[in-house]
């Protein structure tokens, strides 16, 4: 059966090609769900949401402006009613080390990857209170497990780190609400992001150290936020789901 037969799913940073977001979007899609693309691109959005089908949406959004975030879930209840899951998604990396990071880019990284979460939560949660029901499952990443990843610099570990609690704290705050929040800690998953940056000899060295000897790929990330979107995973709260192939062993 379905398991998101129509409800309304809001994904961030989804309007990248071979990301993540897209691939969870198609997934929710063909599970029943109406799904709203955001990125900060509002055209590429609109274009990636048309491309799944014409009942889907797509829409600009920066999840680092707080107004344009309240502004879009207004949008979005407007036009749809209800708002059942948000996947925190959108995210950015940069590859530096700890005494190259410059304020500005300390700022960019945060930003993006934990304020994000932060605005687009709060945007979305009094209609989720006012349905007493919602599902919200944020990206963290197993840099922020490890203490650094292949690509992200330490900011980006940061930033991921504090997603977890983030999570954390507001799974705790609003399950008395019926409101979800959890979180994924993906490896490395062949996306632009990642693989786009490596060779294929270093994709190798890489894969030889993963015990399922490969990197996953983006509807494998997917499979895990539906899980965490759907009521498969209804006792399911504050929790934080590994997909990296056993890289934590
Ligand atoms: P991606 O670059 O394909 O996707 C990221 C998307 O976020 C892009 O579409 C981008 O335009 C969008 N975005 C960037 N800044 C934004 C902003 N301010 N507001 C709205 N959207 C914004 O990469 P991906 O690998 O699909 O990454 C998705 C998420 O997964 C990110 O949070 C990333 O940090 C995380 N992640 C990726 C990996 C990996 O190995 N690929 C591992 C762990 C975590």
């Amino acid at each position: 059966s379905l398991l998101l037969d129509g409800k309304v799913a809001v994904i961030s940073g989804a309007a990248s090609p071979r990301g993540i977001g897209l691939a969870t979007a198609r997934l929710f899609a063909a599970h029943g769900a109406t799904v709203v693309i955001l990125d900060l691109d509002g055209q590429a959005a609109a274009a990636a949401a048309a491309g799944i089908g014409p009942a889907h949406r797509g829409y600009a959004c920066n999840v680092a402006d707080k107004d344009a975030c309240l502004r879009v879930a207004d949008r979005i209840v407007t036009e749809f009613g209800r708002i059942d899951v948000l996947i925190n998604n959108a995210g950015i990396t940069q590859p530096v080390k700890t005494l190259e990071i410059d304020p500005a880019s300390w700022d960019r990284i945060v930003d993006v990857n934990l304020r994000g979460v932060l605005y687009l939560s709060q945007a979305v949660l009094p209609q989720m209170q006012k349905q007493r029901s919602g599902s919200i499952a944020c990206m963290s990443s197993v840099s922020a497990q490890r203490g650094g990843g292949i690509l992200g610099g330490p900011h980006y570990s940061a930033a991921k780190a504090g997603v977890l609690g983030l999570a954390k704290a507001m799974a705790r705050e609003f399950g008395p609400d019926n409101i979800r929040i959890n979180c994924v800690t993906p490896g490395l998953i062949d996306t632009d992001i990642t693989s786009g940056k490596l060779d294929d000899a270093k994709k190798a060295e890489i894969a030889a150290t993963i015990p399922l000897n490969r990197l996953g790929k983006a509807d494998e990330i997917a499979g895990a936020y539906l899980f965490l979107a759907s009521d498969l995973s209804s006792y399911i709260t504050g929790a934080v789901i590994d997909v990296n192939g056993g890289m934590l062993i």
